[in-house]
């Protein structure tokens, strides 16, 4: 098994809603011995505790649009100060507007780490709205309205950020059996 060793990994892994993001990111943070730092599943957590900040975007991700730059750069600065960071992480679901992106390029600076690296599923939008349909998790955003209503904001403000990031960009076609496609992303990171 591959860990983080000496080198510090500083990850996104990016793509659509239903492109595995989640699943991937939950294998190569096992494998790498770094946390998997999901801004979905933190916001999640927010709305279960019925928080103040929960309380403040569950009608935001029930209907399928983006919580405020504000609230999830400061939820990725403050998960940043932990100490479990230090090796290095995966970002899932974070950057997901250009915006947020250069947030992120100036924390890592700040940081003193600002080598990263990109990993973005591709999957046909066909197949992406088969997944999350039937993936029966029960999230309250996996309805087909919110599910077309993630997919067409995926489309006009995340796209966008895989062009900020053309340099360090790896594109994983995300079709195939689970560990075929952790396959693709170790050889793209050259683990194996
Ligand atoms: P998916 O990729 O399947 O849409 P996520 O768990 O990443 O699932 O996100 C679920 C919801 O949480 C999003 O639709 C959005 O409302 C909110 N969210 C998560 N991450 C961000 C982010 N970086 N910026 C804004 N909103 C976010």
């Amino acid at each position: 098994m591959t860990r983080a060793g000496d080198r510090q990994w500083n990850l996104v892994l990016t793509g659509p809603p239903g492109a595995g993001k989640g699943t991937q990111a939950v294998r190569l943070a096992a494998r790498l011995g770094i946390p998997q730092v999901s801004t979905g599943d933190m916001l999640r957590e927010a709305v279960a505790s019925e928080s103040e900040l929960g309380k403040r975007v569950k009608a935001i991700m029930e209907r399928g649009d983006l919580v405020s730059d504000e609230i999830v750069i400061e939820l990725v600065r403050e998960r940043f100060a932990r100490s479990d960071c230090g090796p290095g992480f995966i970002l899932d679901g974070f950057p997901r507007t250009v915006a947020q992106a250069k947030a992120l390029d100036e924390l890592l600076a700040q940081l003193g780490r600002s080598q990263i690296t990109v990993i973005a599923l591709e999957v046909p939008e066909a197949e992406l709205i088969n997944r999350i349909l039937a993936r029966g998790e029960g999230r309250a955003d996996d309805n087909e309205a919110t599910v077309r209503k993630r997919l067409q904001v995926y489309q006009s403000e995340t796209a966008p950020i895989l062009e900020h990031y053309s340099a360090g960009l790896a594109r994983i076609h995300g079709v195939g059996e689970i560990d075929e496609i952790e396959s693709w992303i170790a050889e793209a990171l050259q683990l194996s």
